[in-house]
C-alpha cells in the first residue's frame, strides 16, 4: 500500500471515536518493512504524547501455579499433570518483594493461576504487608473470583488488577475455554472497575480460529471500555496442552496490533510482554517502538520460576530474582530511552493519579 494511503487511514483511525473495523484490519495487514515502518513510528510519537519516554517497570511474582480452569493454551492448566506444582510462602513473596523495592521498583505484579483453594486472607494479609514495609503500587492477577474477595483484597491496599480477556470473540472464547463463560469475566472486569481497581486488560495473537478482524474487534473493546493497561503477547503452544501442534502466533501480527491499541487507546499503559520477547529474537525491543511502554522484570524466586510454565521457552527462566534490572536498562538504553521508576498509575483521567498509590 502506498505511504499516503496508510498515513490517510492513520489520520482516519486516530482522529475516530470510533474507528471502522476495516480500516483495523487494514493496517492489521500491514507486512512489508516500509509499511511497518510507518505504523509502528505513528504508534511511537503517540506513546511518546501521551505516555512519555520512559519504561515504566513493573515487578512479576508468580506466587501460585495451581489452576482450577482448563484453558486450551496454558501450561498451568488443571488437566496438565506433568508440571510441578508450588505455591510460595508468604515470606518468599516478600523477600522478593523486598528486593524489588531495594532496587527501586514501585509496582509488585502478584501473579498466579486460579488455584481453587486460593486464601483471600492470606493474600490480604501479604498486600497488607507489602504496603506496610514497601509502600509499592500493588497489582493483582489472580483471575476470576468473587466479588467479595476483589473487595477484601482493594480495601487491603490493592491498587490495580490485570485480568485478561484473551479474545472478544465468544465462539473463539467458547472453544478454548470450556468450562468458562465470557460474560463472566467482563462482569468481574466491571465489577473490579468499580471497586475503584485500575484494570488491565488484553488479548493473545494467534489463537486458533482467531482473524484479523476479530482482532479489530477486540482494539475496539479496549478503547470502549478504556482499560489502564493493556497486554497483548502471542501464542506459544505448550506442549502438554491441547494446542500442543497449533502454530505459534506471528510476532508481526502482535507488533502490528499493539501498535494499533496506542494509537486508538492513547493513554493506555501498555507492556512489551514477556511472550514477545520469548518467539526467535527478543521482540520487546521493536514493541517499546511501535507504541509500548512497560517492562516487566520477574522477580519470582528460584528454583520456582520455571515451573511457572504457561508456555515453553519463556525468557530469563533460570536468572536469579533481581538479575532483570541491568539487563533492561541496558535493553533501553540500546533504543535510547530509559527506566521510569515512578509508580506508573494510571494515565485515564477519570481515575486519576491521587486516589492510588
Ligand atoms: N489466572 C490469571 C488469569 O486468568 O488472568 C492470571 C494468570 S494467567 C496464567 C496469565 C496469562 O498467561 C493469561 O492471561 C494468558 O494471556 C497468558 N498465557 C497463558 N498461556 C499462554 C500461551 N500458551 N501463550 C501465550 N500466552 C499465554
Amino acid at each position: 500500500m502506498s505511504t499516503f494511503k496508510i498515513k490517510d487511514v492513520l489520520t482516519r483511525v486516530y482522529n475516530s471515536k470510533r474507528p471502522a473495523v476495516a480500516d483495523l484490519e487494514l493496517l492489521l495487514s500491514m507486512a512489508t518493512a516500509p509499511e511497518t515502518r510507518i505504523l509502528y513510528a505513528y504508534a511511537d510519537q503517540v506513546r511518546k504524547k501521551f505516555a512519555g519516554n520512559g519504561i515504566l517497570l513493573r515487578g512479576i511474582v508468580e506466587f501460585d501455579n495451581n489452576c482450577r480452569n482448563n484453558c486450551l493454551y496454558c501450561g498451568l492448566n488443571r488437566k496438565n499433570k506433568h508440571i510441578k506444582r508450588y505455591r510460595l510462602t508468604q515470606s518468599q513473596v516478600l523477600d522478593s518483594v523486598a528486593r524489588m523495592a531495594a532496587q527501586g521498583i514501585k509496582t509488585v505484579v502478584l501473579q498466579s493461576g486460579e488455584a481453587s483453594d486460593l486464601d483471600a486472607e492470606w493474600l490480604a494479609k501479604v498486600i497488607r504487608e507489602i504496603k506496610q514495609r514497601y509502600h509499592l503500587a500493588v497489582t493483582l492477577s489472580v483471575g476470576e473470583q468473587d466479588v467479595r474477595m476483589y473487595r477484601l483484597w482493594r480495601a487491603a491496599g490493592a491498587d490495580r488488577y490485570l485480568l485478561k480477556i484473551e479474545t472478544t470473540d465468544r465462539e473463539i472464547y467458547r472453544s478454548l475455554h470450556p468450562d468458562m463463560d465470557y460474560d463472566r469475566r467482563v462482569n468481574c472486569q466491571r465489577n473490579l472497575k468499580n471497586l475503584g481497581y485500575q484494570v488491565g486488560s488484553g488479548i493473545i495473537v494467534g489463537l486458533r480460529g482467531q482473524t484479523k478482524h476479530s482482532i479489530a474487534r477486540d482494539i475496539l473493546f479496549f478503547k470502549r471500555h478504556e482499560f489502564d493497561m493493556i497486554g497483548i503477547g502471542p501464542f506459544i503452544p505448550h506442549h502438554q496442552t491441547t494446542l500442543a501442534k497449533d502454530n505459534k502466533g506471528e510476532a508481526l501480527l502482535t507488533l502490528n496490533a499493539l501498535a494499533l491499541t496506542r494509537i486508538v487507546t492513547r493513554y493506555s499503559h501498555l507492556p512489551a510482554t514477556t511472550a514477545l520477547g520469548s518467539l526467535e529474537k527478543d521482540y520487546r525491543i521493536t514493541g517499546l517502538q511501535a507504541g509500548a511502554n512497560v517492562l516487566m522484570p520477574n522477580f519470582t524466586p528460584q528454583p520456582y520460576r520455571r515451573y511457572y510454565e504457561l508456555y515453553p521457552g519463556k525468557r530469563c527462566v533460570n536468572e536469579a530474582v533481581g538479575a532483570c534490572v541491568p539487563c533492561l536498562a541496558r535493553l533501553a538504553a540500546g533504543i535510547r530511552r530509559h527506566l521510569d521508576y515512578s509508580y506508573g498509575h494510571t494515565l485515564i483521567k477519570k481515575i486519576g493519579e491521587g486516589k492510588h498509590g
